[in-house]
């Protein structure tokens, strides 16, 4: 690469916040690798059902990233990558196998035949889908992919089946070291997992989901084609218990406020109503955290009759009768313990930084609860940095693209 040329910025992480400094970084005239670790780009928000502050599907913004890059030769998109080793601005990336290659013409058939069924990631185990299979319906690239280790020994019947020769069973791990000039890492978050709440029924009482499940369960995509059914019996819920800061701001699980579950759970309450106006809806809350124009949204939900705000700290979810859930709260208003009944119990579960598993072998630092710190090293965007709504992600990413554009190399 001659001197005049600038090495390119590597962006960790394919979700909004890492697709949005790609691009930013690529349409200032840098060329970009970006690198994301499953078959197809777009991270949590393809998740979620609809989004605030305007309540519409997150797939629309999503799409028009995706036409800025196919337009834009600048960014080269490695999916089912992670970087496996970084030295002295030398980056080594492991690819994993393309079982299925670019002769695809996502027609089907393979996954019409393929005996082996596994819990579908996109939708939280909440249904099956077969071991080769299109990941969601919003993804980019549109390939199918497969899991190989569900593979009976011996099966072919996808091969057999597949009229492009399409798929390599056994395709090989790939590995390639780029040289960058810089990086932002965007690797974002998973949600805190249920079976870490008991006491709030979370993992063992299966009436009682989290609030990215809610996204599923309410999304046309989802494993209920978009109605909201208790799991237990697939009845549609007549009263909805949500809990919030569930391990959220608690010494025990999360010590920080996620910021966006109020929210999550104001919008949820919409879905719950929409779909049974004359469904009851209780939020139980510490503060109320809504803000800018998110305030609408808290608004709108004071208009809806059958929604009730209590503040205070529900401290137990229980069995009750015939699969309904039995609460144990404080009313802090009323300054009393109360107890309540409720079909479904959504627990808004708090945002875990994936870098609190690792920091990647990148030498970044990370505060004590995992997010990521800006270093000469590397620039930090979205979730990695601070738990965040989409906008303030798309306005971090922005601010890291330009900061590793004006950064020397990794
Ligand atoms: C219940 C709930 C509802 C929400 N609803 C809304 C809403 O209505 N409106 C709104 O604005 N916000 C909402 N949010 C917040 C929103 O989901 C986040 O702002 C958004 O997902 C952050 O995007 P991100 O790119 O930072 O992270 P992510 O979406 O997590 O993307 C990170 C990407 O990095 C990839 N990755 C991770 N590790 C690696 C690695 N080592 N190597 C390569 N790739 C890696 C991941 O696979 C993923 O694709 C909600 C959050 C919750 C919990
Ligand atoms: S791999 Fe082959 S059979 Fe499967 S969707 Fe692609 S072209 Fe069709
Ligand atoms: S080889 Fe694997 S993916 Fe192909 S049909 Fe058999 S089980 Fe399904």
């Amino acid at each position: 690469m001659s001197e005049t040329t600038p090495q390119p910025l590597l962006v960790v992480g394919a979700g909004i916040a890492g697709v949005t400094a790609a691009l930013e970084a690529a349409e200032a005239g840098r060329d970009v690798v970006l690198l994301e670790k499953e078959a197809s780009i777009g991270g949590r928000v393809l998740q979620l059902h609809h989004y605030f502050p305007k309540l519409c599907p997150p797939s629309c913004g999503m799409e028009i990233n995706t036409r800025r890059l196919e337009r834009n030769p600048r960014v080269r998109v490695l999916t089912r990558s992670e970087i496996q080793s970084a030295e002295d601005g030398k980056v080594t990336i492991r690819q994993a196998p393309a079982y299925v290659n670019d002769r695809c013409t996502a027609c089907g058939k393979c996954c019409e035949v393929c005996p082996a069924k596994v819990a579908d990631p996109h939708d939280l185990g909440m249904n099956e889908v077969p071991a080769i299979r299109i990941p969601h319906p919003h993804a980019w690239p549109y390939r199918y992919t497969l899991d190989r280790e569900a593979c009976p020994d011996g099966c072919r019947a996808c091969v057999d089946a597949c009229a492009y020769d399409a798929i390599d069973l056994d395709a090989k791990e790939r590995e390639e070291t780029i040289e960058v000039g810089s990086v932002v890492v965007a690797t974002g978050w998973h949600a805190y997992p249920l079976d870490k709440l008991p006491e709030l029924g979370g993992g063992t009482l299966p009436n009682v989901i989290s609030n990215v499940q809610m996204e599923r369960l309410a999304s046309k995509t989802g494993p209920t084609g978009g109605k909201i059914q208790r799991p237990s019996d697939g009845e549609a819920p007549k009263k909805v218990a949500f809990v919030q800061c569930a391990g959220s701001r608690d010494r025990n699980h999360l010590p920080y406020c996620s910021s966006v579950c109020c929210l999550g759970s104001f919008k949820q309450a919409l879905y719950v109503q929409e779909q049974d106006p004359e469904s009851e809806v209780v939020i139980y809350y510490i503060d109320r955290r809504a803000f800018g124009r998110n305030e609408e949204l808290l608004a709108r939900l004071a208009g809806e009759k059958g929604v009730r705000l209590v503040k205070g700290k529900v401290g137990r979810v229980e069995a009750g009768e015939g699969g309904a859930l039995k609460l144990r709260a404080e009313d802090v208003e009323a300054g009393r313990l109360i107890e309540d009944e409720a079909d479904l119990v959504v627990l808004a579960t708090g945002m875990v930084p994936n870098l609190k598993d690792g920091a990647l072998p990148l030498g970044l630092e990370r505060d004590e609860d995992g997010f990521g710190l800006d270093s000469n090293k590397a620039q930090v965007a979205g979730v990695a940095r601070r738990p965040a709504d989409v906008a303030t992600c798309v306005r971090d990413a922005t601010g890291a693209a330009a900061r590793a554009l004006a950064a020397g190399r990794a």
